[in-house]
């Protein structure tokens, strides 16, 4: 294989690339020797409507022949303004303002340089720093990896270089966790906040379901709690949503699981539906207020090449569309019961603990040797897994029909049943 392209969390010297997409539709990936996979990871979970999308191509096609890209300095486009209106009605109520960037590291880099600013500009400069939780993935980029806990080896290397931040312990307990598990872990968190109070500007979280960590899911409840402690200890609570936003836990945000909203919260995947790279970072009006002001240096300095790309608003506006019109949340409300059905039940010696959660499912294994050799089993059967550590999961397109889905299941059943 020739190593003009250098392919991402891989060793090149081992890496081994089988499969060439020629084509996609729908759930499937048409391979260059003539097979079709079905997607269960939707493309590192953005491909939401699935692919070659009618509506969403014919969006993209007449954006294109108005205008693909226009810079955000200075000029206005409909479709940016359009996009920024619409996340504001969708989004908690108190989000009011919309920054966009052009990924999801990027959007969150965006959200601490606020976090850290709006401190800043009322003359409390010594909160710079942010607390985040173990098993925390929020991007690749200095200031994500600083705010990530990655064990297995992404981002210990740079540790020298990497701002140091807090960490509060990995949450626990599941989505139906116990009082006394909540109780304690706000603890913990409480006496890091009390500890660092006068350093911290932020905290930061991926709500319900840290992803990458590996799809671990906690307790709404913990958020509510998250809220009222950062409250009394002057904190900004910044929600990633990137991976769990636009349905993915089976509610349109997984805040909207919980009572309370956040300062900030960052989408950017599912956004686009996996068309064109784009991200929004939503602040309420407490956030945006200390930056509006006569005083220019009090301005938010920050504004990437393709921010408000009429083309990514476009797809968006046109996504979130057919998301609305089409109940997506009842589509993904069914996969999440046939997910339990086929899933849940699953026991065998090698397996820790199998979750469930809207359209995301994995199963834990105890030892990463038990997944050699899934993915290639899986291709076999018509399916495109791609575990990683100790985690088979799928994240499907939501437009998956049944038997679609249960050919997903089926091969991470059969895996353990072979
Ligand atoms: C994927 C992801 C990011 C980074 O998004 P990119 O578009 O890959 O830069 C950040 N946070 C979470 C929770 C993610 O899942």
């Amino acid at each position: 294989m020739s190593h003009t392209l250098w392919y991402p969390y891989a060793q090149m010297k081992q890496l081994e690339i089988n499969h060439e997409v020629r084509r996609a539709e729908g759930v499937y990936l048409h391979l260059a020797s003539g097979e079709r996979l079905i997607d269960a990871v939707s493309s590192w979970w953005c491909v939401i409507h699935g692919y070659n999308h009618p509506e969403l191509n014919q969006a993209a096609q007449a954006q294109l022949e108005q205008v693909a890209h226009v810079m955000l300095g200075g000029l206005k486009n409909a479709p940016a303004q359009q996009l920024a209106d619409k996340l504001v009605e969708i989004t908690p109520p108190s989000l009011q303002h919309v920054f966009f960037s052009d990924s999801g590291s990027v959007g969150v880099e965006v959200a601490l340089k606020m976090a850290v600013q709006f401190w800043q500009n009322q003359g409390q400069s010594s909160k710079q720093k942010i607390l985040s939780l173990r098993k925390a993935y929020h991007g690749d980029t200095t200031g994500c990896m600083s705010v990530s806990d990655c064990d297995e080896g992404m981002h210990h290397l740079f540790n020298g270089i990497l701002p140091q931040q807090y960490f509060a312990p990995a949450p626990y307990g599941g989505y139906e966790a116990n009082d006394a598990d909540i109780a304690a872990q706000l603890d913990h968190i409480e006496q890091l906040m009390q500890q660092h109070q006068s350093q911290l500007a932020a905290m930061i979280v991926e709500p319900l379901l840290q992803g990458a960590g590996g799809l671990q899911l906690y307790s709404p409840r913990l958020l509510d709690g998250l809220r009222a402690l950062c409250d009394q200890y002057q904190l900004l609570l910044i929600f990633d949503e990137v991976a769990t936003g636009f349905g993915r836990t089976g509610r349109l945000f997984a805040c909207n699981h919980c009572q309370i909203e956040p300062d900030i919260m960052v989408l950017a995947k599912g956004l686009t539906a996996g068309y064109i790279g784009h991200a929004a970072t939503l602040a309420n009006s407490r956030v945006f207020d200390a930056f509006y002001s006569d005083n220019p240096s009090k301005a938010f300095m920050h504004g990437p090449t393709f921010m408000g790309n009429p083309l990514a608003c476009a797809i968006a506006l046109k996504s979130i569309e057919i998301f609305e019109r089409d109940d997506y949340l009842s589509k993904i409300a069914n996969i999440e019961a046939r997910l339990q059905d086929a899933l849940l039940p699953l026991q065998h010696p090698f397996i820790k603990q199998v979750r469930v959660l809207g359209a995301a499912a994995v199963i834990e294994v105890h030892n990463s040797e038990a997944l050699q050799g899934v993915q290639a089993f899986a291709a076999q059967r018509g399916v495109w897994l791609r575990p990683f550590e100790n985690y088979l999961y799928t994240m499907p397109p939501y437009i998956i029909n049944a038997y679609q889905l249960q050919q997903i299941t089926d091969c991470m059943v059969g895996w353990f049943q072979s």
